[in-house]
């Protein structure tokens, strides 16, 4: 699709004036893409500066983070907090802990994360942050000294009215604790509703665990059914298998789905018989392992360290790894194969080149601000049980995650029907959230 000529300019200044965020430019630039009808048949979404806001974040806050490792060495960090906008409610969204974060990748997941917390109809906000810590191979000791420190500078900039953070990529429920325990030590507040993915004995959901992983099944389903099928006897890929990936895995499986193949960043594993949840989860979550070593348990599978995991047949894909894992290449290979259902667990792991591929095929894609905002949603409801101080019970909780999800499907279909172009969920999504995003921004004023 061609960018309107009216969006162009505003493109160009976007790319100038974030030099080098190459994933914020992605992230924009696909976004502007499906705008391009909206400022076609309504006009007036150009005034009022509307999208040349919402490219810019409300506030960007970086910060040294300070440490002492194990052997007593002073370890220096950068930590981030993008908080892009607040016109829906407190800025919501996760940190990430990787070696790979910086400004760029933090705005690109901030920037999407506005228009998926939108989708789920609840009242939050858009931000994100994290740092280039790498929690990987470290102690809880170290971890906990690195999350306190982080914290001692965030504590200003959050609040249960302001922003709520949450996890995202290396930040899970060990993380959220120890930034948990630091907030409540330097504020002297028990407040609940500042950081969701907490305990459940403390504050935390039911689901919350599941929820970006189970709503991405529920999502995909949803796109079946529009072609009067299910999950039953469907055989799966999913790529990951870290918390998105291996609660995808579960609810496929529930679903009647044969999930054949995993990934993390060694290689892939196969397995035809369908995937032994018990035994990834007792390496991934309990021993924090390599996938590898889900061969040397015995069985038929195999460890493939060439290629791609995109490589192996399946009906249904389910990226749930990271930005940018699967490129044309792998998505004229799944369409080859005869896949005909890709959903987005991870954010923006399809590359542009791959959504084109994908869009002039049989193939129905989904992308991640839609198909995984299962897990924000599930934020969301936790900060309802939290301002209310009450607790739901695991049915309930589930039961209001697939309302969502299926009510966000409902919407993207709907949406993408409305503006001439049934079935393309990426168009759906993009402007069924800017549309109410864009009217509350109006209704606010120039702020
Ligand atoms: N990091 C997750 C996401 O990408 C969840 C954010 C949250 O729960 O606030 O949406």
């Amino acid at each position: 699709m061609t960018l309107d000529p009216r969006l162009e300019p505003i493109y160009t200044k976007v790319v100038e004036r974030n030099a080098g965020e190459a994933e914020f430019h992605q992230a924009v630039s696909e976004v502007f893409d499906s705008l391009s009808v909206v400022v076609g048949k309504r006009p007036e979404y150009l005034d009022h500066g509307v999208i040349e806001r919402l490219c810019e974040p409300e506030r960007q806050i970086i910060f040294r983070v300070p440490w002492v490792d194990d052997n007593g060495d002073v370890q220096v960090n950068r930590g981030f907090r993008v908080e892009f906008s607040s016109v829906l409610g407190p800025y919501k969204g996760g940190l990430r802990f990787h070696p790979s974060v910086y400004l760029g990748i933090v705005k690109f997941l901030g920037f999407e994360q506005i228009f998926k917390n939108a989708l789920t109809g609840l009242p939050i906000g858009g931000g994100k942050g994290g740092s280039d810590f790498d929690p990987k191979g470290r102690s809880d000791g170290e971890v906990m000294r690195f999350c306190q420190s982080f914290m001692t500078e965030l504590h200003r900039h959050i609040g249960e009215y302001t922003d709520v953070p949450a996890g995202d990529i290396g930040v899970g429920g060990r993380e959220v604790g120890f930034l948990f325990g630091q907030y409540k030590r330097i504020t002297n507040r028990y407040e609940s509703g500042v950081l969701t993915g907490k305990g459940i004995g403390w504050g935390g959901s039911q689901v919350r665990t599941e929820a970006t992983g189970y709503g991405t099944v529920y999502f995909a389903n949803e796109m079946l059914a529009t072609r009067g099928e299910g999950l039953d006897g469907k055989r799966v890929v999913v790529s990951g298998s870290g918390n998105v990936a291996i609660y995808a895995i579960e609810k496929a499986q529930q679903l009647g789905a044969t999930v054949i193949a995993c990934s993390d960043s060694s290689g892939y594993v196969v397995d035809e018989q369908g995937l032994d949840l018990a035994r990834l989860q007792e390496i991934k979550e309990v021993r924090r392992g390599r996938i590898s070593e889900y061969t040397q348990q015995g069985g038929q599978s195999r460890h493939v360290t060439d290629g791609s995991i995109w490589d192996v047949p399946c009906d249904v894909a389910l990226p749930c790894a990271t930005q940018n894992e699967l490129d044309e290449q792998a998505a004229l290979t799944l369409i080859n194969n005869g896949c005909g259902i890709v959903a987005e667990g991870a954010n923006m792991p399809a590359t542009p080149e791959a959504i084109r591929a994908f869009g002039g095929s049989r193939v129905l894609f989904a992308p991640g601000k839609a198909a995984n905002a299962g897990g924000v949603a599930t934020s969301a409801l936790e900060m309802q049980q939290n301002a209310s101080r009450d607790s739901w019970s695991f049915e309930h909780t589930e039961d209001r995650l697939a309302s969502i999800m299926t009510g966000i499907h409902a919407r993207c279909a709907e949406t993408a029907e409305e503006f001439g172009a049934p079935g393309d969920y990426v168009l759906g999504a993009n402007v069924s959230s800017f549309l109410q995003v864009a009217d509350a921004m109006i209704a606010l004023g120039v702020i």
